[in-house]
């Protein structure tokens, strides 16, 4: 059976992207935690003294592409990033958890993810 154009586009896409090569350990990510969902690595450009990302194993695009059937997903990255930040005893000060969508939104990964960032006093309004 023929793939449609469109799966065939999503397919070309999915094979391109590095976070979905990093959540298949096709390339090496410093992990945090991972479980069959997600996985949350260190970002390579650390923004702040914490500095991670939460990604879906599964290829979304951003967080535009997002339906009412990810609520469970979306669920479960917060709950993750809260346990997370606890581990990391960045729970008391408090941390930001951005995620960046398209080009006016500053996102250069096509592959939804949530930065987590914690460990200074963050500036607001963001750049
Ligand atoms: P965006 O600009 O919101 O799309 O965020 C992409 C993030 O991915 C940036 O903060 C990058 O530093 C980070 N990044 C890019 N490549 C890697 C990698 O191989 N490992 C970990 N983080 C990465």
């Amino acid at each position: 059976m023929y793939d449609t154009f469109e799966i065939q586009q999503r397919r070309e896409k999915m094979e391109d992207c590095l976070f979905c090569k990093i959540a298949a350990g096709e390339i090496p990510s410093n992990k945090l935690y991972e479980d069959e969902t997600l996985l949350a690595f260190y970002d390579i450009d650390p923004q702040a003294p914490v500095h991670f990302l939460v990604i879906p194993k599964q290829h979304i695009s951003s967080a535009a592409a997002l339906t009412e059937e990810n609520a469970a997903l979306l669920g479960h990255i917060y709950a993750v990033i809260a346990e997370q930040c606890r581990k990391l005893g960045v729970d008391e000060k408090g941390y930001r958890v951005i995620t960046n969508v398209g080009e006016d939104g500053g996102q250069s990964v096509k592959h939804l993810h949530f930065h987590v960032l914690a460990g200074r006093s963050l500036a607001w309004p963001p750049g």
